[in-house]
């Protein structure tokens, strides 16, 4: 983050604008709407700063700036299209600790303006660091028409409400229930239907049912992260991961996904590496349990789809034994993510009229696979956990009749940036893995639905097929 965002109180304040042209004006009309006490200097006052002048108790001084004139300011904007005062004028601002915004010159600039949506006291700040002021505001744009005009109001009526909600419910995780309930119910609606009155009203039913509720159960929401990409997450998995108390993830969860997790929520790594465990499987299904039984909302965020060798049943088993609600929310899996991203169809007419899914997971060191049904042809083969395994996985394959020239890929960290998709075929991608660093996680994907990338690769990988 090169500028860390803030909201600055600048009730009568002293501000500082040098300058009175248009830009200007814009600045000063910003600063206006803070309750700022505004002084003005400049040499010649536009129309659009007399008006402003003549509406809101500006101080203006015409007169040449001098460095002395920042004294005592908390916040001075240069908008003069003069490069030398603008120098004098961050100069000033910045040997005396004083905030300074210089028009379009970022260089000479300690604070920046970001695009807003003001739903005060709901206030929206969007910035792209200078990097690209055109973006921020289609940015602006696209929030402006997904959040309802009377936001504000309903945040209002939050407001007149706080401290009562606070004493009638005292768990701060049930709290946060009830406002999620209200904020998006129907007493949501009432306000922005108008009906402020019912609305109130409402609000004042909801307060005084939950004072006499008993704290409920929890509940744990088992969601498909998808391959990694945080563009693949679903609509619904988003939402539960907004509101969730705690967040059980593992190794396959990226962290660009888990960044979108409720910044206040408790994250709960638990691992699982290759043959490394970090908490063993029953640990996690009673760690969930035990959670919810707390009263917290827990998502369980597994990497691709919680059912597809993900372990879901195992967890989803213990939680209904014990009675804690549940739900699942599917996520792409590894295979759909990772041969989309790899320009590989894993059906097709002409190739294969089947998919399957198989884990290469090595057990006491062999892989025990109906080989014999895998080599047989029409058909894409998808294995996860197989890198270790590969060498003696192409082995098998020829070995129960597959061609040793059928196309293979093996695409590392698929839908990610860094994802690398390596292909040959079963003689041949052993020996070409074997000279590369490979990072986990990988897939495979046999058929001759492979021999089809060159034509459907579509996304950037970071090195050039082999
Ligand atoms: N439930 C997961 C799979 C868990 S098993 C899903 O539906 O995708 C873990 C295996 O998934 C890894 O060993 C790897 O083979 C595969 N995998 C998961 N994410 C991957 C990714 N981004 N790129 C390549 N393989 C991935």
């Amino acid at each position: 983050m090169d500028y860390f965002p803030l909201f600055i109180k600048l009730q009568q304040q002293a501000c500082l604008v040098i300058g009175a042209g248009d830009i200007a004006a814009r600045k000063i009309d910003l600063l206006t709407r803070s309750g700022a006490n505004i002084t003005v200097i400049a040499l010649e006052f536009s129309a659009s700063v007399r008006e402003l002048q003549a509406k809101h108790a500006l101080t203006v001084l015409q007169k040449p700036f001098a460095a002395s004139d920042v004294n005592g300011f908390k916040l001075v904007i240069s908008a003069t299209d003069n490069a030398e005062t603008n120098q004098c004028v961050a100069d000033a601002a910045n040997s005396q600790g004083i905030l300074v915004n210089v028009v379009d010159n970022p260089a000479l600039c300690s604070f920046i303006f970001p695009a807003i949506i003001d739903r005060s006291p709901i206030v929206v700040a969007i910035s792209s660091g200078g990097a690209s002021p055109v973006l921020a505001r289609l940015i602006r744009a696209r929030l402006e028409s997904t959040i309802p005009y009377q936001y504000g109001k309903l945040a209002q009526l939050a407001e007149t409400c706080r401290q009562q909600v606070k004493e009638a419910i005292k768990q701060p995780a049930h709290r946060r229930i009830f406002w999620e309930k209200v904020l998006q119910g129907n007493i949501a609606e009432l306000v922005f239907a108008g009906r402020q009155q019912q609305a109130e009203e409402q609000l004042q039913l909801a307060i005084d049912a939950a004072a006499i509720e008993t704290p409920q159960t929890g509940e744990v929401y088992l969601v498909g992260a998808g391959p990694g990409d945080p563009d693949l997450l679903t609509f619904r998995a988003l939402r539960l991961m907004q509101q969730a108390d705690v967040v059980v993830y593992d190794r396959l969860v990226s962290p660009a996904v888990l960044d979108l997790v409720r910044r206040d929520a408790t994250k709960l790594y638990v691992g699982k590496q290759r043959d490394d465990h970090t908490m063993p499987q029953e640990d996690i299904n009673s760690l969930l349990a035990d959670l919810a039984k707390q009263g917290k909302r827990v998502v369980r965020l597994k990497g691709g789809d919680p059912f597809i060798f993900g372990r879901g049943g195992e967890e989803i088993a213990t939680l209904m034994a014990q009675g804690i609600p549940f739900q699942i929310v599917p996520g792409i899996t590894a295979a759909s993510g990772c041969a989309t991203y790899a320009g590989i169809p894993l059906t097709h007419r002409d190739h294969a009229q089947s998919v399957t899914f198989v884990t290469g997971h090595l057990k006491d060191g062999s892989i025990e696979l109906n080989w014999r049904q895998l080599a047989a042809p029409n058909q894409t083969i998808v294995i996860y956990m197989g890198l270790i395994g590969l060498p003696a996985i192409c082995a098998a394959l020829i070995a129960h009749g597959a061609p040793k020239e059928l196309p293979i890929a093996l695409v590392e960290q698929g839908t990610l940036a860094q994802q690398r998709v390596f292909t040959g075929t079963l003689q041949s991608l052993p020996d070409i893995i074997a000279l590369q660093t490979i990072r986990p996680p990988t897939l495979m994907i046999i058929g001759t639905v492979v021999g089809l990338r060159p034509q459907l690769k579509w996304f950037n990988d970071a090195a050039p097929a082999l």
